[in-house]
């Protein structure tokens, strides 16, 4: 669960990010977020990550309350979200398999778990049969498959995937969604930032619109894909 409580970030220098912004994600949610640059999107993702911090108002993910959470806590918040990425983020020197299985062997799982959760993630998003390429192997729509893999492996409650169609194949795009989608079914919340009016329209759903620090409208629209 993602929720803000009059949040506002004014950066230094002045710039007024996010104005008194109160907006919850429940668990299970699937949201767009969309809005043009500078709007304020990435700011609100990086709240949810605690790498900004709110001037005022309170911010609360997963159960921990963001202004009272300990520095030393910050990785064990962050391990309940899995981050996918518009540049894909992957080790170029790793196979597929490896660049999954890091996120775990980081964190010491197990090496019983790593070798059965690993192969699970992978055949998820499709590129069993890709294990073990590299990514310069891999066209941009299974590079980002691959960093999907990546966040979902440690079982995150929440997906935050930023503009992670902008490097794609437009086709392909939907395919990554699709996947998104299938995942929010199995119970994870996902939220999606997008430039792509097509995508948003197409699937439909919760879309949080930030313009220029506000919420100008958080609304369920019909999605264009039944017919
Ligand atoms: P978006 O992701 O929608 O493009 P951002 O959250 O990145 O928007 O930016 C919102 C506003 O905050 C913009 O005016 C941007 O220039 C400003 N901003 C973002 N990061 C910083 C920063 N570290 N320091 C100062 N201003 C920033």
């Amino acid at each position: 669960m993602v929720e803000f409580k009059n949040v506002s970030v004014v950066y230094p220098g002045g710039v007024d990010a996010l104005h008194r912004i109160n907006l919850k994600i429940n668990d299970g949610d699937f949201a767009f977020v969309v809005g043009s640059s500078g709007a304020g999107k990435s700011t609100l993702i990086k709240l949810i990550l605690k790498e900004v911090n709110p001037t005022e108002g309170e911010v609360c993910v997963n159960g921990y309350n963001l202004s009272t959470l300990k520095k030393r806590k910050i990785p064990e918040l962050r391990r309940t979200i899995g981050v996918v990425f518009q540049d894909f983020r992957l080790i170029p020197t790793m196979t597929v398999y490896d660049n999954v299985a890091f996120v775990l062997r980081v964190i010491d799982a197990p090496q019983k778990y790593i070798r059965s959760r690993v192969p699970y993630v992978i055949s998820l998003v499709g590129l069993t049969h890709k294990a073990k390429a590299y990514p310069s192997d891999l066209s941009g729509g299974e590079q980002q498959r691959v960093a999907l893999a990546r966040a979902l492996v440690n079982d995150p409650q929440l997906i935050i995937a930023d503009e992670p169609t902008g490097n794609i194949d437009p086709a392909l795009s939907y395919e990554i969604v699709d996947l998104l989608k299938g995942i929010n079914a199995c119970g994870t919340t996902v939220l999606m930032v997008t430039h792509e009016h097509d995508i948003v329209r197409h699937f439909g759903g919760r879309i949080i619109n930030i313009n220029a620090g506000t919420i100008a409208f958080d609304e369920v629209i019909g999605g264009g894909n039944e017919g």
